[in-house]
C-alpha cells in the first residue's frame, strides 16, 4: 500500500501533492487505480473500491490542471483558461454529502470519484483566489505544496517537527560543523608548516 502524505493542510493541495519529488525524480503516488481508493479512504472518503483507469485518468488531469495554476498563483497570476475550465468541470459535480449513523456521520455520492475530485476542485478555487494565494506555500525542499494555517504565517517548509525543514536543519548544522572542522585541520596544516619552517 502507498504512503501518502498529508502536509497540505486542504483537500486539494494534499492531492496535488500525491505526486512527490517534483523537482526529481518525481514520483507519482497514484500509480494505479487502487491508489486513488486509498488516498481517498485516507482523507476520509470512500470511494467503493479501485475505479477504471479512466477515472484515474481524470484524477490526474484534474490533478495537473491544479498543480499548474498553483504555480500561476505562486507568481501572482490566475489559472490559464484550459485549466481553469478542467477545475471548474470537476467542481460541477455532485460533491459527498455527509449522513448521520448509528455512531457518527459519513459521507456519501452516487458517483463517488466525481463526488471525491468535485470536492478536491471546489477547495482548489477557494485556495486559488486571489485574497488566499498570501497563504499558499511551496516547500523550497521537496517542492510540495501547503497552506499555512500558523498565525503568524511565516512558515516556510512543508513540515517543521519531521521532513524537509529538520533534514535542512541537519544539512546546516553538518556544513557548520564540517567548516569548523576544516577550519582546524587548515589551521593545524598552517602549525605544521610553520613548526616545519622552523626545524627549517
Ligand atoms: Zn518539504
Amino acid at each position: 500500500m502507498r504512503t501518502f502524505e498529508f502536509k497540505g493542510g486542504t483537500l486539494a493541495l494534499n492531492f496535488v501533492d500525491t505526486v512527490a519529488y517534483r523537482q526529481g525524480p518525481c514520483v507519482d503516488l497514484l500509480g494505479e487505480p487502487a491508489d486513488l481508493a486509498t488516498w481517498a479512504s485516507l482523507a476520509g472518503y470512500e470511494i467503493g473500491g479501485a475505479p477504471s483507469v479512466a477515472a484515474l485518468e481524470g484524477a490526474r488531469t484534474l490533478r495537473e490542471a491544479i498543480w499548474r495554476s498553483l504555480g500561476a498563483a505562486m507568481e501572482g497570476r490566475g489559472p490559464e483558461k484550459g485549466d481553469a475550465e478542467i477545475i471548474n468541470a470537476a467542481a460541477r459535480q455532485t460533491p459527498f454529502r455527509p449522513q448521520f449513523t448509528d455512531d457518527g456521520m459519513t459521507h456519501t455520492a452516487e458517483k463517488p470519484v466525481d463526488a471525491l475530485l468535485s470536492g478536491v476542485a471546489a477547495d482548489a478555487i477557494l485556495r486559488l483566489q486571489p485574497e488566499a494565494r498570501a497563504r499558499l506555500r511551496r516547500c523550497p525542499g521537496c517542492q510540495m505544496y501547503f497552506f499555512d494555517t500558523s498565525p503568524p504565517g511565516k512558515r516556510v517548509w512543508c513540515s517543521s517537527a519531521v521532513g524537509c525543514g529538520n533534514q535542512f536543519k541537519k544539512k546546516r548544522h553538518y556544513a557548520r560543523t564540517s567548516k569548523t572542522k576544516n577550519n582546524t585541520k587548515a589551521m593545524e596544516t598552517g602549525h605544521d608548516r610553520q613548526a616545519g619552517l622552523f626545524r627549517l
